[in-house]
């Protein structure tokens, strides 16, 4: 069974849940490109670029 992985608008967290698990209110969207796994957001390039502080899977890009 293929899981539908959901990204928040916000911090882009990749997630199966409607809502994102940081941001409670903030509603995920399905549509959502590229994917990044990012394990040690202060060594990442891309984690520092997006504002991402913790470690996670992540999109590249949410349609807002
Ligand atoms: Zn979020």
């Amino acid at each position: 069974m293929k899981e539908v992985f959901r990204a928040c608008k916000k911090c882009k967290l990749l997630t199966v849940d409607k809502n994102c698990p940081i941001h409670g209110e903030e509603k995920t969207s399905t549509e959502w490109f590229g994917f990044t796994i990012v394990t040690e957001p202060s060594l990442s390039v891309i984690a520092d670029k997006a504002g991402i502080t913790s470690p996670g899977n992540y999109a590249i890009k949410v349609r807002q």
